[in-house]
């Protein structure tokens, strides 16, 4: 059996594929692997471990072959792959839920810290040689502690975001979701906005798990950036495209609210036009899950799921169209 692997990944996961008696090969450049590689390099497998920037489409599945069985993606979000032409050619697709939903969560919670309290841009200012002795009106930011959160999209990171947010910084918790939770609401005394308007007009901060989908794209636009208030932050840790940046950095521009801290990035790795000047504005490169214990965790899970698929079984981590 052979896996094709993307990128290095973390090494538990490769050492168990390679237990197996697996003929691995991986991608051997630390950069994202060129189409025409890509293309090359999946000729043959039976398994396929690969991350969220490489497009799984009709056309890849076919340059694969006819012994694919199974696409298992290094990530939870599966928007990179066409689950339709999986789902016709039998291919398993798999994702890696779960066990890096804690790093996300903590992540996230740094950037609120990071730019209520302008973290980047003090160090920057430090840096520079700029500051000259204590100031009481130096670099002031804003308290955490009785701020209202509005957590869009309560999955697994909403929720994981939530519990930290209520119980550990005491922060009044709103949330919007397709599914109300009853159970969630009395356990963080939490409440529920069933339409995102009201949640927009009532957070100081707002936070983003939800997946990429059609109905998840530029779900903060131009028209609902103006119901937030000028004081609120931004935060998105979940895909860039649910964001249309461009209208974000023009509300940002024109101090409709006071700042955004992004992981993720509407075309990344580029940013749209004006975002890196904005000293309102956190950027991290895609790092949410950047944890070694996540990133072991992510290997190990997507080893799992292609140990189940070439052994004939169901894959744990089974994602589907539906
Ligand atoms: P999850 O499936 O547990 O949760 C997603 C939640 O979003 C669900 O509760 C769902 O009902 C809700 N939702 C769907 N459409 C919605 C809508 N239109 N409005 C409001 N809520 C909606 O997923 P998760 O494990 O919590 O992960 C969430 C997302 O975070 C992933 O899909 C992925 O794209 C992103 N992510 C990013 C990183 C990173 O490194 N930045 C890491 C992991 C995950």
């Amino acid at each position: 059996m052979r896996v094709f692997i993307t990128r290095l990944i973390p090494d538990q996961g490769i050492k168990m594929l390679k237990e197996k008696g697996y003929k691995i090969s991986i991608y051997p450049k630390d950069q994202i692997i060129p189409r025409k590689d890509l293309l090359k390099g999946v000729k043959g497998a039976d398994a396929i471990l690969c991350d969220l920037t490489e497009k799984i489409d009709a056309e890849l599945l076919n340059a694969a072959g006819p012994q694919l069985k199974i696409v298992a993606n290094y990530a939870v979000g599966v928007d990179n792959i066409d689950l339709v032409e999986c789902e016709k050619r039998k291919i398993y697709a798999t994702n890696t839920p779960g066990i890096l939903t804690q790093a996300v969560a903590e992540h996230t919670i740094a950037l609120m810290f990071a730019v209520a309290r302008r973290i980047c841009e003090a160090d920057r200012f430090t840096r520079e040689g700029k500051y000259k002795g204590w100031g009481p009106m130096l670099l002031l930011g804003t308290d955490i502690k009785g701020k209202t959160l509005g957590i869009i999209g309560l999955g697994r990171i909403g929720f994981a975001v939530a519990e930290r947010a209520a119980l550990g910084l005491g922060m009044q918790i709103l949330y919007n979701d397709p599914k109300p939770n009853s159970n969630f609401e009395k356990q963080f005394d939490a409440n529920y906005c069933k339409n995102l308007n009201t949640l927009l007009a009532k957070s100081d901060f707002v936070t983003l798990h939800v997946p990429l989908l059609p109905s998840t794209r530029h779900l903060i636009n131009a028209k609902n950036l103006k119901l937030m208030k000028k004081t609120a932050y931004l935060i998105n840790t979940s895909r860039g495209p649910v964001i249309d940046e461009k209208a974000l950095v023009a509300a940002l521009n024109k101090k409709q609210i006071a700042g955004a801290a992004l992981d993720v990035f509407e075309f990344e790795p580029t940013l749209t036009s004006g975002l890196a000047k904005l000293e309102t504005v956190v950027l991290t490169p895609h790092i949410a899950s950047g944890t070694w214990e996540a990133r072991q965790a992510m290997s190990r899970t997507a080893a799992e799921n292609i140990i189940a698929a070439l052994e004939g079984k169901v894959p744990p981590n089974l994602v589907s169209s539906q």
